[in-house]
């Protein structure tokens, strides 16, 4: 927003990082939970990617007739969790997008027809991932972790 004179400086820093510039790369990139995820998922992102989404099909490890759409909506959740901490003031985690791609997924698995079963994989795959780490802690994360924090002190 800076870089095209939308906003100045002080607006312009990520609502989680706050020490980042927000540029999409940012974003969709390199801000820590667009990281966990795409670490989930085993999907190495760089600036070419949220440019040019369907390079991110040769990362596909499954059917890839429908993984452009998949990386679609990683994306699209990803700014969704993006505008709603900035609009709603409320944060929500790594978890919590790829809760809401795996849901996405499922909606519209039916439009698919005879690809319906790809997206299905897809979604089986999401939902049996490892969880990403929790980025950010929830508040009772940062509790204890200050409070692991002050007992080392
Ligand atoms: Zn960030």
């Amino acid at each position: 927003m800076y870089h095209r004179n939308i906003c100045n400086l002080d607006e312009s820093y990520c609502e989680r990082c706050n020490t980042t510039t927000q540029t999409l790369e940012h974003i969709f990139c390199t801000c820590p939970i667009a990281g966990s995820i795409w670490d989930c998922i085993g999907v190495a992102v760089s600036e070419d990617h949220y440019k040019r989404p369907w390079l991110l099909e040769a990362e596909a490890q499954l059917p890839r007739q429908v993984a452009l759409d998949v990386f679609l909506v990683i994306l699209w959740q990803i700014w969704k969790a993006r505008n709603a901490l900035i609009f709603d003031h409320r944060n929500s985690t790594s978890r919590d997008v790829l809760r809401c791609v795996v849901a996405d997924l499922g909606a519209w698995s039916c439009r698919y027809k005879t690809l319906e079963s790809s997206l299905l994989r897809w979604q089986e795959f999401l939902l049996h991932r490892p969880s990403p780490p929790l980025y950010p802690l929830p508040w009772y994360g940062r509790m204890n972790l200050y409070w692991i924090m002050s007992i080392n002190t």
